[in-house]
């Protein structure tokens, strides 16, 4: 497989609307829009930089992965998401190759995308996030 670029960083914080106040007032970056994904119980805002993005992720309930995450390590980076062509086959190749998915089928993500996660143990420690979607 070949990743194209990278889709976006997701970024854990606490308060979504206290934060989106350093990357537009000081960075400059405009909030292309948020979404609630009930599923992973969180709210995502996108600020599109470059041929990139990134995603602030505030946890919409108190058990949520987000809030999960926060509570172990604080606010920070928490996902980097690389674009491919064709996630099944990325999946299955991934597989082959001996990586661990949280995944092992594509669900949906934020902005329309088709997401599967790899675990930080097969990838150096970091939460990669495969993601398949139209330009
Ligand atoms: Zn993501």
């Amino acid at each position: 497989m070949n990743a194209k670029k990278i889709d976006h960083i997701g970024i854990a914080v606490k308060n979504l609307d206290e934060t989106l106040k350093f990357y537009q007032d000081i960075l400059g970056l405009e909030c292309a829009g948020t979404e609630i994904v009930e599923e992973q119980k969180v709210k995502v805002a996108f600020l599109p930089i470059g041929d990139s993005e990134i995603e602030l992720l505030e946890s919409t309930e108190e058990d949520g992965p987000i809030a999960k995450f926060i509570k172990k390590k604080g606010e920070g980076i928490q996902h980097i998401a690389y674009r491919v062509d064709n996630i099944d086959k990325a999946i299955e190749q991934m597989k082959e190759k001996g990586i661990r998915m949280i995944d092992e089928k594509p669900r949906y993500g934020a902005g329309g995308a088709k997401i599967a996660f790899c675990h930080p143990k097969s990838t150096g420690g970091v939460l990669v996030e495969l993601s398949e979607r139209e330009e």
